[in-house]
């Protein structure tokens, strides 16, 4: 949670306690043209680099972040509220493997040789220019992080426009990468206004995470100059708990998938369909789990889970379980009121979709149960949303496999959790986005595609 001081200062507030854990200057709007001048000067060099060399230079980055992970993690986790293991946790995930990701990278947008029918087509990854990237608080070093790195090893220089209510740990990140970088290839702006003002800007390109209402209102500006953009939204993901499932696994996963990150999660599970035949000892088994996420500060002892992150957050979680108990839906655990941003993990049964809390996002830590009688029913309900980010399908495998192939989200998880092999891009159908983040398929959106072909054995252009 952030207030704003005054105009030169943005704090960044603890959720749990309302303390100022600190402050970052915030950037005047009529500086951001000056801002992207300074990228655009600065891709041009950068650019011209093999992806490669820009690999390389980065590299470093990886071993940095896990050097300081503890004190990295515990700033995050005091902007942003979760335990300090998760925000450890979400510092050494962009760590540890940044060595190995930006090889990734470079090999994704390395140029492709084509050849047949006499032609010899080579296939290019170029840069854009200047990317605009712009990131929500949810995991605060992650998702700068998913976007930033693969913007930057394709040989763009980015802006970056993280959240404003967690700027701190954003702006920490940049400025390790900028140990490494050649002077104005990252920057990064802070503020709300600061966003749609560097959307206008003269940037190629907007690679945005965040609401699917911040989303439309990006695309809408951004086709005035035909702008790329990589959108990754939000989503209103069902869990389908069918016969033959393992009832003891697919509870767990309900509840953690429900309550971590206080449920302020993309992929947090929002709605869940049960066999009516399994509904009540599947119920019975995810009120048992649900009591062992114990609700905390970051600094709490035996904290699993932290406070929203603003009272608005707060106020419209408990708006929708109101509605829902107004509507006939019962409260088998939880919600308990305490005081600040705090939300007890709480289970909802009998929800209905005339019900607020089965059609719009909640990002609170909610489990919603719905009992169904065929699977058709199930698959029915779990597609009726605008959204489509992940589903995930426990049942006897066979019947679980065929559901997932009626399931109409980018990322479905069968008898486990989304999450794919090393590779798979991050994809969101319908309304939850366009676009990846990673894989090949996600690496290469940071490039204009330049194809050259010859005359096959004439030589390169
Ligand atoms: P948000 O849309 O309110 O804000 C995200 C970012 O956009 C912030 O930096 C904000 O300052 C900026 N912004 C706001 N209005 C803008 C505008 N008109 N133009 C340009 N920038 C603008 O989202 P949030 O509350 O920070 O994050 C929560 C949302 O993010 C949820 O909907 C969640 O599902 C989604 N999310 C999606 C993914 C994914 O991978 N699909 C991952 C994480 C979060």
């Amino acid at each position: 949670m952030t207030t704003l001081t005054n105009t030169a200062t943005l704090d960044s507030i603890n959720p749990a306690t309302g303390e100022v854990v600190g402050s970052v200057p915030l950037t005047p709007v009529g500086a951001i043209p000056g801002i992207v001048a300074k990228a655009r000067a600065a891709s041009k060099a950068w650019g011209a680099m093999t992806a490669k060399e820009r690999a390389d230079i980065l590299r470093p980055a990886g071993q940095v972040l896990m050097d300081r992970s503890e004190e990295l993690g515990k700033l995050l986790s005091r902007e942003q509220g979760k335990p300090f293991a998760d925000g450890i946790g979400e510092v050494q995930g962009c760590g540890y493997r940044l060595s190995d990701e930006v090889d990734e990278i470079a090999e994704a947008v390395r140029p492709q040789v084509l050849k047949g029918e006499g032609v010899e087509t080579t296939v290019y990854h170029d840069p854009y220019g200047v990317c605009a990237a712009i990131t929500p608080w949810n995991f605060p070093i992650l998702m700068p992080h998913w976007m930033v790195l693969p913007a930057l090893v394709a040989g763009n220089a980015v802006v970056l426009k993280p959240s404003e209510e967690t700027p701190l740990i954003a702006q920490a990140y940049a400025d390790v990468l900028n140990e490494f970088l050649p002077e104005g290839v990252l920057q990064v702006v802070h503020g709300r206004e600061q966003g749609p003002a560097l959307v206008k800007a003269d940037v190629d390109l907007i690679a945005f995470t965040g609401s699917k209402a911040t989303g439309q209102a990006i695309m809408r500006e951004a086709a005035n100059g035909l702008k790329r953009v990589i959108l990754e939204l939000g989503s209103k993901d069902p869990l389908l708990v069918l016969e033959g499932a393992d009832l003891d696994k697919a509870a767990a996963f309900a509840a953690r998938n429900s309550f971590r990150n206080c449920g302020q999660v993309c992929v947090s599970t929002e709605r869940i369909y049960v066999d009516r035949k399994l509904h009540k000892p599947f119920l019975e088994k995810l009120v048992e789990q649900a009591k062992s996420f114990t609700v905390g500060a970051c600094d709490e002892d035996g904290a699993v889970i932290g406070p929203m992150i603003h009272g608005r957050q707060k106020a419209h979680v408990i708006g929708q379980i109101k509605d829902a108990e107004a509507k006939g839906a019962n409260v088998v655990f939880g919600n308990e009121t305490r005081e600040g941003c705090f939300i007890s993990p709480t289970v909802l049964d009998g929800v209905t979709h005339a019900m607020d809390i089965m059609t719009t996002e909640t990002f609170g830590p909610v489990a919603c149960v719905m009992a169904v009688d065929s699977v058709d029913e199930a698959v029915e309900l779990a597609n009726d949303t605008e959204y489509g980010l992940g589903a995930v399908v426990f049942g006897e495998e066979s019947l679980a496999r065929d559901v997932a192939r009626r399931m109409t989200a980018g990322m479905i998880g069968v008898n486990r959790g989304i999450g794919g092999a090393p590779g798979t891009p991050w994809v969101g159908a319908r309304q939850s986005g366009i676009g990846y983040h990673g894989g090949p398929m996600g690496h290469r959106q940071f490039c204009q595609v330049r194809a050259v072909s010859v005359v096959a054995g004439g030589g390169d252009s």
